[in-house]
């Protein structure tokens, strides 16, 4: 299998590439946020957004690319009702960036080119809706700047196209480029794929897929993709290039049209534009302007907080993860930072996964998860206590600190443990018999005991200690 992918990523600005229209579409009625520009009116002119260049070279840089020293808008020419204008305003021969590299586990991703273009409008297909079928347009969309990152073929699995995508999110994200969200479509992403015998170095034919909107989506839109084309090969037959939409109700592609060629879309540049220069003062305030990026970062867990790989990677894998990590290991210091990490990995995102939840959302906030670390590095909780403050916490929104003074401390006094330890024991004598006989492990009954009796709350330690002592 060999793969290439193209991703479209909608930049995190307010305003649009070519006009000052905001970017806002989601609820927003249609149409609320256009203007002539934006709508292709005769007459009206395009005027670059800064920001937008920003923010791209932002990208660029982070996946370290070359940014090209000028680079020029083209007009791909194409007719379709979405796009007011009759073409798009995007980059073809000179992009502003080039030769990038991104890494996955085991190997290098080379990136071809990053150019800048906008974004077309959305069509919306009212079909048997009335006595006529008929589709609406929302041009709410249209002007929107886009990032197209375009990749070397390079990846030969699906597994390898899914560690790119995920890898190229975060990274994102980091930078502050783009949220990203795949279901509001700020993310999209096309795979070529082909197919050629293993020790054969010639790239075979490729076929295009579209409509990827998850990243599972894409890992089985290139399962489906590799075995069609495996099959076709197999059979003597010979895979054409073309375009194929993927399905994923029916989990299969089907030709969408035969793949349009450059020459197609008349590319030439735009005369309304000028030449995008990348000043060196910019670039540099850019380059400083850079975060610690997700692979760093995973390393410094690692290194500061002594987590392990796998732990640090997954609190890394989103910047608002890693940033929630760092928030709460500020409350409770150093020391309870694996503590916290456990706790955040296990409990807490488990518990927003079950509900659906992102980390932004979580109803605890990294100052109580900090709080319930450094208690439980403390021994005012025991694990099985911490359990249980930690539903309240989830429920109520309450501080661990607040519920430990609403007694739901650890009982450490010997004083108050023995009165437990010597009512549960004679309650159990068959366990106390056992225990004297050797059978070592009644002492479970006997603790079991002691808990009931605390409310669960008794040092499992200290309440150990006072079996034996008694024995
Ligand atoms: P187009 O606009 O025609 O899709 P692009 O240059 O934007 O062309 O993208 C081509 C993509 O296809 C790149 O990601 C590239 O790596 C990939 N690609 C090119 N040839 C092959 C091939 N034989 N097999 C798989 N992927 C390929
Ligand atoms: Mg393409
Ligand atoms: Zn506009």
């Amino acid at each position: 299998m060999v793969v290439g992918l193209e991703c479209h990523v909608q930049l995190a600005t307010k305003s649009k590439l070519f006009c000052s229209c905001s970017t806002a579409s989601f609820g927003v009625e249609p149409n609320a946020n256009i203007c002539p520009v934006c709508t292709g009116q005769p007459g009206s002119l395009p005027v670059l957004n800064r920001k937008a260049v920003e923010v791209g070279f932002k990208a660029a840089l982070a996946l370290r690319c070359r940014l090209n020293e000028l680079s020029v808008f083209a007009r791909k020419n194409y007719f379709y009702p979405d796009l007011p204008k009759g073409y798009q305003i995007s980059q073809y021969e000179l992009p502003f960036s080039e030769d990038g590299k991104l890494d996955i586990p085991g190997k290098t991703v080379r990136i071809h080119r990053i150019h800048l273009e906008e974004d077309a409008g959305k069509l919306l297909h009212m079909l048997g809706s009335t006595h006529l079928d008929h589709s609406l347009a929302d041009y709410n969309r249209a002007g929107t700047p886009l990032i197209e990152i375009v990749t070397e073929p390079d990846l030969r699995s699906s597994e390898e196209a899914y560690q790119y995508l995920t890898t190229l999110k975060a990274i994102l994200q980091y930078v502050g480029v783009s949220n990203c969200d795949m279901e509001k479509g700020e993310l999209r992403c096309d795979a070529n794929v082909s197919v050629r015998r293993k020790g054969e170095t010639k790239l075979g034919t490729r076929a295009e897929i579209k409509n990827l909107n998850s990243f599972k989506g894409v890992r089985d839109a290139l399962e489906h993709e590799f075995a069609r084309q495996c099959a076709l090969v197999e059979e003597g037959g010979k895979v054409v290039q073309e375009t194929r939409l993927w399905d994923a109700n029916r989990g299969a592609t089907a030709p969408m049209r035969s793949k349009e060629e450059a020459h197609d879309y008349r590319y030439f540049p735009d005369p309304d534009l000028v030449p995008l220069r990348a000043e060196p003062d910019l670039v540099e305030r850019l380059k400083r302007e850079t975060p610690e990026l997700p692979a760093q970062r995973r390393a410094r867990f690692v290194s500061q907080y002594g987590l392990t790989e796998e732990s640090a990677g997954v609190l890394t894998g989103e910047r608002a993860l890693a940033d929630y990590y760092e928030s709460a290991v500020e409350v409770c210091g150093p020391k309870a930072a694996k503590t916290a990490a456990n706790w955040l990995g296990t409990e807490l995102l488990g518990r927003l996964n079950a509900d659906k939840k992102t980390i932004l959302e979580s109803p605890v906030p990294p100052k109580h998860l900090g709080e319930l670390a450094e208690l439980l590095e403390a021994g005012t909780l025991s694990s099985k206590l911490a359990k249980e403050v930690f539903a309240k916490m989830w429920a109520s929104s309450a501080s661990p600190k607040e519920l430990v003074s609403q007694g739901m401390s650890q009982v450490s006094d010997e004083g108050e443990i023995a009165k437990w330890v010597e009512a549960a024991m004679a309650e159990n004598p068959q366990a106390v018999a056992d225990l004297r006989a050797g059978k070592d492990a009644a002492i479970g009954r006997i603790v079991g005991g002691v808990m009931k009796r605390s409310g669960g709350k008794a040092n499992p330690a200290v309440v150990q200690k006072l079996i034996r002592a008694r024995l």
